[in-house]
C-alpha cells in the first residue's frame, strides 16, 4: 500500500459485557448473563469505521500478546485496516469491564493495559507511517505524551484531527495543531472549565478556537454538528439525518473517522461534516460500536434543506 488516506493513533480494547439485574454492592456477588466480548477502544473503532467506508486506513496502537489482542487484530484485518502499525506485547490488552442493567445503564471499569504502553518512542518508530498518511486522527485513551509526540513528528504537510476523549487538559502545542479539535458537549464543557447555563455550541466553539486549534467541531447528537473554522471565522450547523436511534455507542468515533478521511481527500469542513453526520446516523441505527458501522451503500441520504 503506498500511502494511507487515514492513520489512526489510539486505543484498542476488548469490551467484556455482562447483563445484570442490578449491580453488586461492596462484598456482594451477583449472577449475570453470558459474557459477550466485542472489539472496541476509540482507536480501533475509528480505524474500522473508516476502512469499512473504503478509506485506506492504518492503525498505530498496542495490544497484548494474548487472546484479546488476537481478537482485535482479527477484527481490524477483517474490516480492511492495515495493522502493520499495531505493536504487540508489553502488557495485557486493554479491557473494558462493562455491566449493563435492565434500564440500559452501563457501569464500566477500564484497564488501559497495553494502551498505556503506546509510547512517544512508538510514534517516533512509526515516523514513516505518519509521513505517508494524509490525515492522522488521535484520541486520549493513550498517553498524552504520545499524542504530543505525534504533533512533533508530523511533517508540515500532515494534518491532525483530535477527539480529546476522555477529556484532559491539553498542552498549547497540541491544541495549536488540531485541525479540527472534535468535542461533544461533555468534552467542550470540560475543556472550557464548566460553562454558565444558556451557553450555546456557537459560544463553546468560539471560546475553544481562542485556545489555539485551527478549527473546531462540536457534535450535537441527533442535532448533528457545528463546524467552526478559525481561518475564515465562520461557524456552520450541519444537521443530521433523522433516524430511529437504537444504540449510540461508538457513533462519535464513526463520525470522527469519516470526517478525518474526507478532510484528507481535500473536502472543506462543512462538506466533510455533511458526510460524517450520515455515517454517525447510520451507526446509531444498529447496536454495538464496530458492529454498527456502515459501508458506503448503507448510508442514509442527507437531510432535506
Ligand atoms: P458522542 O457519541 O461522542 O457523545 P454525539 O452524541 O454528539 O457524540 O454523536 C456523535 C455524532 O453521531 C453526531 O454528531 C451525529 O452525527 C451522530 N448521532 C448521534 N446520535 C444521533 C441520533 N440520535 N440521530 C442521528 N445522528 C446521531
Amino acid at each position: 500500500m503506498d500511502g494511507y488516506d487515514l492513520l489512526v493513533v489510539g486505543s484498542a480494547n476488548a469490551d467484556l459485557v455482562i447483563g445484570v439485574e442490578r449491580r453488586p454492592g461492596p462484598g456482594e456477588t451477583v449472577l449475570g448473563s453470558d459474557l459477550a466480548i466485542h472489539p472496541g477502544g476509540k482507536g480501533a473503532n475509528q480505524s474500522v469505521a473508516a476502512a469499512r467506508l473504503g478509506a485506506r486506513t492504518a492503525l498505530l496502537a498496542r495490544v497484548g500478546e494474548d487472546a484479546h489482542g488476537r481478537l482485535l487484530l482479527e477484527s481490524l484485518r477483517a474490516a480492511g485496516v492495515d495493522v502493520t502499525g499495531v505493536r504487540v506485547g508489553g502488557a495485557p490488552t486493554g479491557v473494558a469491564l462493562i455491566t449493563v442493567d435492565p434500564s440500559g445503564d452501563n457501569s464500566i471499569v477500564v484497564s488501559p493495559g497495553a494502551n498505556a504502553r503506546l509510547t512517544a518512542a512508538d510514534v517516533r518508530g512509526a515516523a514513516e507511517l505518519l509521513r505517508s498518511a494524509r490525515v492522522v486522527s488521535a484520541q486520549l485513551e493513550i498517553p498524552l505524551e504520545t499524542v504530543a509526540e505525534i504533533v512533533r513528528t508530523l511533517p508540515p504537510t500532515g494534518r491532525l484531527v483530535l477527539n480529546p476523549s476522555p477529556p484532559r487538559e491539553l498542552p498549547a502545542a497540541v491544541l495549536a495543531a488540531c485541525d479540527p479539535l472534535i468535542v461533544n458537549e461533555h468534552e467542550a464543557r470540560f475543556l472550557l472549565g464548566g460553562t454558565a447555563a444558556g451557553d450555546t455550541p456557537e459560544s463553546w466553539a468560539r471560546r475553544l478556537l481562542a485556545r489555539g486549534p485551527r478549527s473546531v467541531v462540536v457534535t450535537l447528537g441527533a442535532a448533528g454538528a457545528l463546524v467552526a473554522d478559525g481561518r475564515t471565522g465562520t461557524a456552520v450547523r450541519v444537521p443530521a439525518p433523522r433516524v430511529a436511534a437504537v444504540d449510540t455507542t461508538g457513533a462519535g468515533d464513526a463520525f470522527t473517522a469519516a470526517l478525518a478521511w474526507r478532510l484528507g481527500r481535500g473536502e472543506d469542513l462543512p462538506t466533510a461534516a455533511a458526510y460524517a453526520v450520515r455515517v454517525g446516523a447510520a451507526a446509531v441505527t444498529r447496536s454495538g460500536a464496530q458492529s454498527s458501522y456502515p459501508t458506503e451503500r448503507e448510508l442514509p441520504a442527507a437531510p432535506e434543506e
